[in-house]
């Protein structure tokens, strides 16, 4: 705690002696969201800031308090009866709901005592492998889990049969130890109860008192036709659970895909690399495209096509995921040349490259290769 507190309310809340209420209340405003503890955390300038803001405010916004300070300063408001008091601060809090809406929530505590009674469980995270196959169908899993589930002995309570919590002497239930100093009324958590605002004395020899245990379990999990690599299926409630009657945590299902051997995919399409004869990329040719799931289909290769070409066959490619209809399977036409071709082939092959007046063969019998050499010495 520093020595000196500000006391030179208009000075804090940056606004001038004539100011109206809405402007010191969204002055307020901007300084208690600048210098929350929430968004400051183990910040204790800030939260010294707060303070004063707060207390600032408190007096600035009631106008009788107002006018005992502006005639008589701090010490006319300790002369009047010690200035504010917790009650004087819930009638600030109270404010809250309509100077901040509903951007803290209930985050500010003060009068309440929920905070830690209560709280989700944690989510849980589990991974499932598919072939490429199975993401496009989707696919039904049974997956297994080792989670914190209810103890069978207590169900869950964590007391003995017979017996009850206790309320918490210390705190007499509310689960929070209160001190004042002067203006402020600070809250801790209980230390005897650990803020549960009860005691247990019995507690269940199943679970020592936890009221869960730690099991295997097994869930069936549905998985989209669709779904891709990192995307993730949530399954509410089946996480871990909760304590003080909160619910369960959320339960994530990573998705991983296998690589396939043919078949490559990019989002909803796939791709694929289909091999031609130079002939038939000359002379044209259907070939039987197999598909991921179903029957081959049929796609017509054009007269002229160029290795490297790219077809488009609609509606075999992988499922969408938010919509209905599939992507494109994607074929690319590779043209492999021949290089096992038999004598008669070969002659085949030499007559049509005379016709095109095409130089063909290797073999250095018109010094065709040493004079390129000599290019280069
Ligand atoms: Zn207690
Ligand atoms: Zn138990």
């Amino acid at each position: 705690m520093s020595g000196e507190k500000n006391r030179d309310y208009y000075s804090i809340l940056e606004v001038n002696q004539q100011a109206g209420q809405d402007e010191i209340k969204k002055a307020y405003r901007k300084k208690a969201l600048q210098y929350h503890p929430d968004r400051n955390p183990d910040n204790p300038q800030a939260e010294e800031k707060f303070k004063e803001a707060t207390e600032a405010y408190s007096v600035l916004s009631d106008p009788e308090k107002r006018a005992v300070y502006d005639q008589y300063g701090f010490e006319g408001l300790q002369r009047q009866g010690g200035g504010a008091s917790y009650s004087d601060f819930s009638s600030v809090f109270n404010d809250f709901g309509d100077i901040f809406g509903s951007f803290f929530g209930d985050a500010f505590g003060f009068g309440q005592t929920r905070r830690s009674r209560s709280r989700k469980g944690d989510d849980l995270w589990v991974e499932v492998s598919l072939t490429l196959e199975e993401a496009a169908q989707g696919v039904e899993r049974e997956i297994s889990l080792h989670r914190k589930e209810s103890c069978d002995l207590c169900g869950g309570s964590g007391v003995e049969k017979g017996h009850s919590k206790e309320r918490c002497p210390s705190c007499g239930g509310s689960g929070e130890m209160r001190t004042s100093q002067g203006f402020f009324t600070f809250s801790r958590t209980c230390p005897h109860c650990s803020g549960q605002g009860e005691i247990n004395r019995h507690p269940c020899r199943g679970c020592q008192g936890k009221g869960y245990a730690y099991k295997d379990k097994s869930l069936k999990v549905k998985i989209p036709p669709g779904v891709d690599e990192g995307m993730k299926v949530r399954l509410e409630r089946e996480g871990e659970p909760g304590t003080g009657g909160a619910p369960r945590g959320d339960l994530y299902v990573g998705i991983k895909v296998k690589a396939h051997k043919r078949f490559q995919r990019q989002e909803s399409d796939l791709f694929l690399e289909m091999e031609i004869s130079p002939s038939q990329a000359a002379l044209g040719t259907r070939i039987g495209v197999p598909t991921l799931l179903g029957d081959p289909v049929d796609l017509s290769v054009p007269a002229g096509t160029q290795g490297g070409a790219l077809f488009k066959i609609k509606g075999q490619g992988m499922p969408h995921l938010r919509r209905d209809g599939r992507g494109l399977l994607l074929v690319k036409v590779k043209v492999k040349t021949p290089s096992d071709l038999t004598e008669e082939e070969k002659n085949l092959y030499q007559k049509l490259a005379e016709l095109r007046g095409e130089a063909v063969g290797n073999s250095d019998k018109d010094g065709l290769f040493s004079k390129v050499k000599s290019i280069f010495n």
